[in-house]
């Protein structure tokens, strides 16, 4: 089969002609449709994250390379293993990515995304960029038949991602929250939090065409964080008191600082980007404000199928604005470094 690998970091990605895993036992083996191309991938390729007084490497964390990378997975099953129930040949499946060691008490209440011995998909095991991915346990597949495809694919991790942040943030009943960052991630929490709450929803992204779109997914106010009245202009939107919750899907020292200086008394900001470096924290007025700070990460098994549900309702509407043949997925990369996607760019076969 035809795949894209990471070969080391920062290097392209070699596109060539690999063995087709052949499934056994529980496994599955799935003909890619569309994989989407998501942020994370790119700090994988990077080979890790600005910690604020270093670099965390994947390498460190257990990735080894070569690896293929693509956590966003939608496809047809192609083969089975003797042992799989209830999957056949022909159905149309999501891939859950986000799968764990299987045996610790986190994995076995079912928490598999926030396993200490992760196995994601495209990450600690090869993933979606490629032709078929062999998916180690039919439990990890959700049936799809009914939704668009394409847009589909981003309810794994983008829109799973924002599904549990919205959760998280919503969880002190607020008037309003704040989500920062209009990408793939954040225009998918748009949607969630309108589809959730009654909260007025407030976008803040440094890019006006991607404020446009947040908009356009039902987003009250936008506010570009370049405006030098930015701060002036969201506390104006949240009544002078500032923001209930704020998600923030960018997670960098220029939008946590803005995070810190709107966050109103009682507020609750959720963490989601790993754009990474470090702030200060102003210690006293975590007390004195009784804030939360909280990360969230992907979601689990049981949020995913919650999710297609809501898709399939008509509720939420992934944006697929680029799609790539696999012999593109540099390119796919690189136009997502360079900021050029709006929502989420597919690489298909
Ligand atoms: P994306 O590239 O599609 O979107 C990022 C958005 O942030 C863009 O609209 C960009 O204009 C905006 N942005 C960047 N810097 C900004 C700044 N300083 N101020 C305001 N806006 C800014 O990325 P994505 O796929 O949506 O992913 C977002 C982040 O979330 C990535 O770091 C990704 O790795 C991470 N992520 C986290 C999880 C998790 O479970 N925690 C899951 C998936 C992705
Ligand atoms: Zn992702």
């Amino acid at each position: 089969m035809k795949a894209a690998q990471i070969i080391e970091p920062n290097k392209p990605l070699k596109i060539s002609e690999i063995d087709t895993p052949i499934p056994s036992g529980k496994n599955v083996l799935v003909k890619m449709k569309a994989v989407g191309v998501c942020h994370s991938d790119l700090h994988l390729w990077e080979g890790g994250y600005d910690t604020g007084d270093g670099f965390m490497k994947v390498t460190d964390r257990g990735v080894k390379f070569p690896v293929i990378p693509g956590h966003e997975i939608v496809g047809t099953v192609s083969e089975i293993g003797d042992s799989v129930v209830g999957i056949k040949v022909g159905d149309e499946v999501l891939v859950y990515p986000w799968i764990g060691c299987g045996d610790c008490p986190t994995c076995k209440n079912g928490d598999t995304n926030l396993c200490e011995a992760p196995k994601s998909l495209g990450i600690f095991q090869d993933g979606g960029y490629a032709e078929y991915s062999l998916v180690p346990d039919y439990k990890f597949l959700v049936k799809i038949s009914g939704i668009d495809l394409e847009g589909a694919a981003s309810l794994s991790c983008s829109g799973l991602t924002a599904f549990t942040a919205v959760k998280k943030a919503i969880s002190n009943s607020p008037e309003n929250i704040l989500i920062v960052g209009a990408g793939g991630l954040g225009l998918m929490g748009v949607q969630i939090a309108k589809a959730l709450s009654n909260a007025k929803v407030i976008c803040v992204d440094l890019d006006d065409e991607k404020l446009k779109i947040a908009q356009e997914m039902g987003a009250h106010h936008i506010i570009n964080s370049k405006d030098p009245e930015a701060i002036k202009n969201i506390m104006s939107v949240c009544n002078e008191k500032g923001a209930d919750s704020i998600i923030d899907f960018v997670n960098a020292p220029p939008t946590v600082k803005l995070d810190l200086s709107v966050i109103r008394k009682r507020g609750n900001i959720v963490l989601v980007g790993l754009f990474g470096g470090a702030v200060d924290l102003p210690l006293v007025s975590i007390p004195l404000k009784a804030i939360t700070i909280q990360g969230a990460y992907t979601g689990n098994y049981s949020n995913l199928v919650e999710l297609v549900d809501l898709a399939r309702s008509g509720v939420i509407k992934p944006i697929v604005s680029k799609r790539y043949p696999l012999e593109q997925a540099n390119n796919a990369l690189e136009d997502l470094k360079n900021r050029k996607v709006m929502g989420r760019a597919v690489i298909i076969t």
